[in-house]
């Protein structure tokens, strides 16, 4: 009899990947916003909490909606539409969040970068730091698992 079928070397390759289904971070979602560097919540009930360096140099606060897509925001320092705060950094370690390299992509000022919790995942997003633009975006890295959802 021929056993040669027993043999047969079974297919042990990796199992197919499965690719995951990419999350949507609606408008509206809570951000539970931390500090990339420290680690520290930065976020406190609505509003998410920045040391800031007005453009002539006065320091304040500033608070961002924590709500994704809503872009209500308070300040301790005068800003007016378009000027582009000198720093944004956490109130708890102190560090500047300005990215080293990215940009908005709509007007080209200096990219904030937050680590938010939200819709099950954790991830970094990137925010403009120009008064009045409402540009954000994640890094590359997060867009396969993420889409955002576009603000009205
Ligand atoms: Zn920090
Ligand atoms: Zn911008």
């Amino acid at each position: 009899m021929d056993r040669s079928d027993n043999d047969a070397p079974r297919a042990r390759g990796a199992p197919p990947p499965c690719p995951q289904p990419r999350r949507v971070l609606r408008t509206g979602t809570y951000l539970h916003t931390s500090c990339p560097l420290c680690r520290a919540e930065i976020v406190e009930g609505d509003w998410i909490h920045f040391r800031a360096i007005a453009p002539d140099g006065a320091l304040g606060d500033l608070r961002l909606s924590a709500r994704f897509n809503v872009f209500d925001q308070e300040s301790t320092i005068a800003l007016g539409a378009g000027d582009q705060v000198r720093d944004l950094a956490c109130p708890r370690c102190g560090v500047s969040l300005l990215d080293a390299k990215l940009r908005c992509a709509q007007c080209g000022a200096a990219a904030v970068r937050i680590r938010v919790a939200a819709v099950r995942t954790e991830l970094d997003l990137l925010l403009c730091s120009r008064y009045g633009c409402h540009w954000h975006d994640v890094p590359e890295e997060d867009r396969q698992r993420l889409v955002l959802e576009q603000g009205p």
